[in-house]
């Protein structure tokens, strides 16, 4: 039977309650504990699929095909947590089944109401995963702020948790701030009133996490330990790391997290071995070769749309220890006056994934100047699309190329439904979601970059390369270096004579790892740095 942890955040949002969880699963599994993560989200969506990545960041898919919450993604970042749509619990699920319970007289005649049908509801989906035998410790991070309206139901449920399985088999671990106020002075009053908060609801937090600047000192941590009623030594101090967030299990670790967390759950275990996290923030110099990559999106503006490609770009440069500084340009910059005065200070392109016709010149813009300059590139989903188009109209002399996502009329559609998928189209739900495999051609960059015949990445996409244009595109120059297994999708093109201009039609930013770079993420970083030194 699993232990459970319960994150919760106070103060305010945005206090980085995924990365503390996440950063406390790596620290478990360093224990050689098993933990399953669960991000509730307290919102009527059903999923994330539909929301806007200008109002909720990057939207994380899973192996199953789960449109979910980017917070998804630093869990598999930290942990070997094995993630699926279950993991994700929103507002809006939980409804949508108790209602079709309703509607299927299931109910048996009751009145259907937020306590018991919803909160048994979410207990059942917490204990589903929970229970499964192999798993230690089953971490649920719940969203949102202690307070919000939403979140009642959820921290209900817990406080029901907590009660039924006990003291020593669940731990609530609180997030808050600790803000400066003018003159630098700490005031701890915010963190009181979050802990109030939580208690008033019938949770007391037997871990708080603070997060603050600097380190927080003692005598604070006292104040706050008396306020509380927490454990002094449960009143961590959550500070802002200086290099990377993967500094963050190491920091907890030294101020004994687990140590308390497992004492507090009764779990007897080998000493941590946070080896490999030590390494890495060693290994995460500013001391490589200086270089800066372009990525060349439309969502540019917000910091958490490409979350996962940011990462992957963080994880290429510390493996090959080069100094990347990512800039994030609206391609619809591209598009106004002169581009090249913007792409010339580039020693690399990213192109990532993106819906919709806006900015699309600017990319293909960008792609062109990346093939004939010879800059190392790296098309993602549409910014292979990109590559294909780009291909076609410059160097195959079709004019009118295009995506029939952007163009439908189009008489030259090099990037098109299937046919098979016209027709459903109306009905919706027809994007290839979740993990495929992909077979790769020998002797191609991508097949160097893995090493292996055949890959599995995950998908989020609707339209395809057209299987009527793929000769002329080969016969013209442009590689074509992954299929899926039955040869009908292309999965990957390459330039050929380019030090390194490679698209995939897969997200492989989702399966990138710090501790495991994803191979693309790897190399491309690498080209970047070694055709800068060649400059
Ligand atoms: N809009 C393109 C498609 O649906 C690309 C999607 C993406 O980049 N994720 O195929």
């Amino acid at each position: 039977m699993s232990k459970y942890i319960f994150t919760t955040g106070g103060v305010c949002s945005s206090l980085g309650k995924g990365i503390a969880s996440a950063s406390m699963g790596a620290l478990l599994e360093c224990r050689g504990l098993k933990v399953c993560m669960i991000k509730i989200d307290p919102y009527l969506n059903v999923d994330a699929g539909t929301m806007s990545p200008y109002q909720h960041g990057e939207v994380f898919v899973t192996d199953d095909g789960a449109e979910t919450d980017l917070d998804l993604g630093n869990y598999e970042r930290f942990t070997n947590s094995p993630l699926s749509a279950a993991n994700s619990i929103t507002t809006g699920q939980i409804y949508q089944e108790v209602i079709r319970r309703e509607r299927a007289g299931q109910y048996l005649g009751k009145c259907v109401q937020v306590v018991p049908h919803i909160t048994d509801e979410i207990k059942r989906r917490i204990y589903a995963l929970g229970e499964k035998p192999d798993i230690d410790v089953t971490i649920v991070e719940t969203g949102g702020t202690v307070g919000d309206i939403e979140s009642i139901p959820y921290l209900e449920a817990i406080r029901q948790i907590i009660h039924e399985r006990g003291k020593k088999n669940t731990c609530s671990v609180h997030l808050t701030l600790v803000p400066e106020v003018s003159g630098g002075e700490v005031k701890t009053k915010p963190t009181q009133h979050s802990v109030k908060a939580m208690r008033e609801i019938g949770i007391q937090p037997d871990v708080l996490l603070c997060r603050c600047k600097e380190e927080l000192e003692e005598g604070f941590k006292k104040k706050i330990a008396q306020f509380t009623n927490i454990d002094f030594d449960c009143v961590l101090s959550a500070h802002d790391v200086n290099t990377t967030i993967y500094e963050i299990p190491a920091s907890y670790h030294a101020q004994g997290f687990d140590d308390v967390v497992c004492e507090k759950l009764d779990l007897k275990t080998k000493k941590a071995d946070i080896a490999p996290w030590i390494k890495l923030a060693d290994q995460y110099k500013k001391d490589g070769t200086k270089v800066t990559i372009g990525m060349i999106g439309k969502y540019t503006k917000l910091g958490d749309t490409y979350k996962s490609i940011d990462e992957g770009i963080v994880h290429g440069a510390i493996k090959n220890n080069v100094d990347v500084e990512l800039v994030k340009i609206e391609s619809d910059e591209l598009e106004k006056g002169n581009p090249e005065e913007i792409l010339k200070n580039l020693d690399g392109i990213l192109i990532p994934g993106g819906f919709g016709e806006r900015g699309i010149i600017g990319m293909t813009l960008a792609a062109k100047y990346a093939r004939e300059n010879k800059i190392p590139y790296f098309g993602i989903c549409l910014g292979v699309q990109i590559m294909v188009i780009e291909y076609c109209r410059n160097v195959l002399g079709i004019a009118d190329a295009d995506s029939s996502e952007f163009r439908p009329e189009g008489a030259n559609s090099v990037i098109a439904l299937l046919e098979e998928q016209v027709d459903v189209i109306e009905y919706g739900g027809t994007m290839r979601l979740g993990g495929y495999d992909s077979h790769l051609v020998k002797g191609s960059k991508i097949h160097e970059a893995y090493g292996a015949d055949v890959i599995r990445e995950r998908h989020r996409h609707r339209y395809e390369v057209a299987n009527n244009y793929k000769e002329r595109m080969t016969e013209a120059g442009l590689i074509l270096s992954g299929f899926s297994p039955d040869g009908q999708l292309v999965e990957s093109a390459e330039w050929k004579d380019h030090p390194w201009g490679v698209g995939v039609q897969f997200h492989p930013e989702f399966k990138s790892t710090p501790l495991n770079p994803g191979p693309l993420f790897d190399k491309f970083v690498k080209a970047v740095g070694d055709s800068k030194n060649k400059k």
